[in-house]
């Protein structure tokens, strides 16, 4: 199961596309944990029924060699025998290089 999540809506970590609307704190803040809550729901639920699950952050994909670099590390997670991978512009776009390694290094969420 391959999830691409927008980091505003979906929370990415650390992300600078991750931003706090300046209006109704209160309501942002509910919205964002109920859909955080929800994330985690699912991808446990897949995970347990034996699911595979990739989450690709929007950030991955913003530009066109990052977006590439996301696709060839989502098919060599396809190929591997590893339960999860997230992938956002840091694992796409690390100073060593993108690996499959250091992306799945990331999924252990
Ligand atoms: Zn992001």
């Amino acid at each position: 199961m391959v999830f691409v999540h927008g980091c505003f809506w979906h929370r990415h970590e650390s992300c600078r596309y991750t931003t706090k609307p300046s209006t109704r704190p209160e309501f942002w803040a509910a919205k964002f944990e109920t859909n955080i809550a929800r994330d985690s729901v699912v991808r446990t639920m897949l995970l347990k029924a034996g699911w595979r699950v990739a989450i690709v952050w929007e950030c991955a994909l913003r530009k066109p060699d990052d977006a590439k670099q996301a696709a060839d590390l989502i098919s060599d997670w396809l190929l591997s025998d590893q339960v999860q991978i997230v992938l956002g512009e840091r694992e796409v776009r690390p100073p060593n290089g993108g690996t499959l390694e250091n992306a799945i290094r990331c999924a252990s969420i």
